[in-house]
């Protein structure tokens, strides 16, 4: 194996791993060391193991980056070759306590030595009971929580869905466009995006309405002056009029910041808003918070920066640092409305999953990571706001606490989404050692889901090798960047 360096860009090379603030200068076997070596990227085993991939798996199961994860720790990984990165993807914002936390890998560990399964419906494992009410205490809002634990954020969703119909014995749903809501059926038939997650896979779920989403950048009226056109409350009149009356209406399901979308983010009025009118017509607020959740936009939940109580909340991602666990947190009287033997499953609330929920609560609390994300997201956003003044491939910068994304356009003048820009701007920066992910309806939009635990050196390292990618990506010719995606 040759051992060159990642092109000129081997930045950090002391072998030091670390979680939150503090450093260990020991490397040992699993930690993900921190120097740059190696050839071609994706190296001989990623390549090799790429091969078997492709033979393997379905091409529906997309990956952005063709490269596979030997070790992990904080915000660092080394791949199969060698090659080490910053992660700022952090698994789609699964990571926020980073890879392999000690604390929980010590809880994972410890749980599993105990008992790995019980099934909740045949023995309720007691880590499900403790984190359903640590889950209570902390959800937003006065009224008594309960907590339904499940393993994915679609099936959250699903769940949501069927809480809120046996709730109000309603059976209609309103959703947003450009919302993503996971790829099971009826939560695909919430998604507001064809291509790829609706395309082919119909018929969905019906009596799902659907309205535009504030997303102000985009907006045909494009206000300079930041008010929203409020289009989406006028078509959820005209809905009201023309499509289903508001009494049929179980729950309205949102994003706080939308995720998959392009991290955008409505105006401050927009849930309050939203609020005000579903309390008026008896309706269910589902927020869903499966990327937005556990301090991502500086808060624990995103809804807290509006100071509303949704009826229902959802969480997963880095709910459990990386293991599968999601979780409908509700209003107990809402929670209480299916049958007993009407929601579960084999799996949910698994207990060493619940061990990990515990431990990542534990981790957010000792090292402060809610305040982190708006130190981290506050340094990003300067400097990102700063490149916009440079680079006019950059259109719009935005976000909330460490939810910061660019919206990446070719003429800025018209908005015109540049998806092949967003593309190459991946790959430089991926051949210079940090990984990052791309959302947005025209696939335009570089998000930042860097863990929390990211230091402030390797945010300064990240945010460097982004800026030179950026120089890189602006002075290819057109037709490369500008081409089919
Ligand atoms: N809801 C939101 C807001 C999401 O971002 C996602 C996944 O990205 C989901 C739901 C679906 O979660 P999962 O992939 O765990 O099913």
């Amino acid at each position: 194996m040759s051992t060159k360096q990642h092109s000129s860009h081997a930045r950090a090379t002391s072998a030091k791993v670390t979680h939150g603030h503090q450093t260990d200068n020991t490397n040992t076997p699993g930690e993900a060391a921190t120097s740059a070596t190696v050839a071609a990227i994706p190296g001989p085993r990623s390549q090799a193991l790429d091969a078997e991939r492709e033979r393997y798996l379905p091409r529906g199961v997309y990956t952005y980056h063709h490269i596979y994860p030997a070790a992990a720790a904080g915000a660092r990984l080394t791949d199969v070759d060698g090659n080490a990165y910053l992660d700022f993807a952090g698994g789609i914002g699964t990571l926020n306590v980073g890879h392999s936390h000690p604390a929980v890998v010590a809880a994972i560990q410890e749980q599993a030595a105990r008992y790995t399964h019980t099934c909740a419906h045949v023995l309720t494992p007691e880590p499900y009971v403790r984190l359903a009410q640590r889950l209570a205490e902390l959800a937003p809002g006065p009224s008594a929580k309960k907590i339904l634990l499940v393993n994915s954020g679609a099936e959250a969703v699903e769940n949501a869905v069927k809480i809120a119909r046996a709730a109000t014995g309603r059976p209609a749903i309103v959703a947003f466009e450009n919302s993503f809501h996971g790829r099971t059926n009826l939560a695909l038939a919430l998604t507001g995006k064809v291509r790829p997650y609706r395309q082919s896979f119909g018929p969905l779920a019906g009596d799902v309405h659907t309205l535009p989403f504030p997303y102000c950048y985009q907006c045909d009226h494009h206000p300079a002056a930041g008010d929203c056109c409020r289009d989406w409350e006028r078509t959820l009149e005209r809905t009201f009029l023309t499509r289903v009356a508001p009494e049929q209406v179980a729950a309205v399901i949102v994003e706080p910041i939308q995720g998959e979308g392009g991290f955008v983010v409505p105006p401050t009025d927009f849930l309050p808003s939203l609020q005000a009118l579903c309390v008026r017509h008896g309706i269910l607020l589902i927020a869903d918070e499966v990327q937005t959740g556990f301090g991502r936009t500086g808060r624990m939940f995103a809804v807290e920066h509006a100071g509303i109580e949704p009826d229902l909340l959802l969480l997963a991602k880095s709910l459990a640092g990386g293991l599968p666990l999601a979780a409908v947190v509700g209003r107990a009287e809402v929670m209480d409305a299916p049958l007993p033997g009407g929601l579960g499953g084999t799996y949910g609330g698994n207990p060493v999953a619940c061990a990990a929920a515990l431990a990542v609560l534990d981790v957010f609390a000792r090292e402060r990571l809610v305040e982190r994300a708006r130190a981290l997201g506050a340094t990003a956003l300067v400097r990102m706001r700063s490149w916009r003044e440079r680079y006019s491939l950059i259109g719009d910068v935005r976000g909330l606490g460490a939810m910061i994304a660019m919206e990446l356009v070719r003429d800025r003048e018209r908005r015109t989404p540049a998806p092949a820009a967003a593309a190459a701007l991946l790959t430089e920066a991926r051949s210079r050692g940090l990984i990052l992910i791309k959302a947005g309806l025209y696939d335009n939009v570089i998000r930042l889901l860097m863990p929390l635990v990211t230091t402030d050196e390797q945010l300064r390292e990240g945010l460097d090798i982004l800026e030179e990618a950026l120089v890189a990506v602006s002075a290819q010719p057109d037709e490369a960047v500008n081409g089919a995606h």
